[in-house]
């Protein structure tokens, strides 16, 4: 049997294998013209990636770190107001930890999972901080983009529209880890301040990289915001890009591989990307609601990943020792919804033929079982 098994989970995802020989080239030293031509060449991709023409900071960390840099820069320590952050799900309740364990006054907007964060509700939290006697502006919002425990993709551009109209101030942090590359977030169009992924999901590389593009009033508001740390500090991040450098050594080889798959995803086109997410959901989603259900509310499906309800009470693990022989793997429900869901990521360089394959081999399980 082959050591390949496809990864049809929300990440690390299945990266071809032209990216994963791009690593391995020689090395060169990170402050060299060799690097800084790679970074040049990476960042104009990156902004056309990223639907911007202002920057997109290069970190050697997993999206996480970027949470962390979100919540250092953009939140102040002393309660200047503070940032709402919406909950959605166990993606976002962990991006909500984050800001209180970096000693941020913290608001949770908190939704069952499953369901979306509405603007409805943000105008509520808005105008409840409004009304409330001497409290400021909320300083910044998060919301993840793709609640990936849950299958489930908030309206990001209605959401703003409220935030915009109702809290001008308030700057728009947005985890966009599990929809970046898959699904359009337009950063310029939508004006956001923070968007963040990481490089395992969408982008089809192996893990190790995240990028967020930042607004110059994000990086404005940072330079009067104390104790930024300094691995995460925007300011660092731009006083460096600024030269084609990162503060610290970068992850080099991932660097090769990026440079190649941006190449790939921009030959392949942004727009017949996010076309070929769609194609790839709605067949899932057309297999899931014939033989089980989806999970998240109608209208809300992830263009990415699919949380199917295990209505048939299927064991998870025999289907993934059963895929597995078939060198493919699915993933279980996330935390709380462990059994009673499971997810089908359906990202990065995955094509309508894989997904076929792999629901023709469930419907084989399903028959057999
Ligand atoms: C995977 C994921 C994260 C965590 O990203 P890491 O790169 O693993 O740190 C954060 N947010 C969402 C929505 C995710 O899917």
């Amino acid at each position: 049997m082959s050591d390949h098994v496809k990864l049809f989970i929300p990440g690390p995802v299945e990266v071809r294998r032209e990216i994963l020989e791009a690593q391995a080239q020689w090395m060169i030293g990170h402050r060299g013209k060799a690097a800084e031509a790679l970074f040049a060449r990476i960042q104009t991709k990156l902004r056309q990636v990223f639907f911007t023409r202002s920057r997109v900071y290069l970190s050697t960390s997993s999206g996480t770190g970027l949470w962390e840099a979100a919540a250092r820069n953009c939140v102040s320590d002393d309660s200047e107001g503070g940032v709402l952050a919406t909950v959605c799900g166990a993606f976002s309740e962990r991006w909500a930890e984050v800001f209180e364990r970096n000693g941020k006054a913290t608001t949770w907007l908190r939704v069952a999972e499953g369901e979306p964060i509405t603007p409805e509700l943000v105008r509520d939290a808005l105008l409840a901080r409004r009304n409330a006697p001497g409290r400021k502006p909320f300083e910044a919002i998060a919301i993840v983009h793709n609640e990936t425990s849950c299958g489930l993709t908030n309206p990001l551009a209605e959401i703003v529209a409220v935030v915009r109209e109702l809290s001008p101030d308030t700057l728009i942090l947005v985890d966009a880890v599990s929809s970046l590359g898959g699904i359009k977030v337009d950063f310029d169009g939508l004006g956001l301040d923070v968007l963040l992924t990481s490089s395992q999901k969408c982008l089809g590389l192996p893990p190790g990289l995240s990028f967020a593009a930042v607004s110059d009033r994000a990086l404005e508001k940072a330079r009067h915001v104390r104790n930024r740390g300094y691995y995460f500090d925007f300011v660092e991040l731009e006083k460096f890009l600024l030269k084609n450098h990162t503060p610290a050594t970068p992850a080099i080889s991932l660097m090769f591989a990026l440079d190649k798959q941006l190449d790939d995803i921009l030959t392949e086109g942004l727009e017949a990307r996010f076309a070929r997410h769609r194609r790839m959901a709605e067949i899932t989603r057309a297999w899931a609601r014939r033989q089980f259900d989806l999970f998240p509310r109608a209208g809300y499906e992830s263009d990415t990943v699919t949380c199917v309800k295990n209505t048939r009470n299927m064991d998870v693990g025999a289907l993934n020792r059963f895929l597995e022989n078939r060198g493919m793997h699915i993933s279980d429900g996330y935390g709380s919804l462990k059994g009673r869901t499971f997810r089908i990521a359906h990202m990065a360089d995955m094509t309508e033929h894989d997904i076929t394959a792999l629901l023709g081999a469930i419907d084989e399980f399903l028959a057999e079982a």
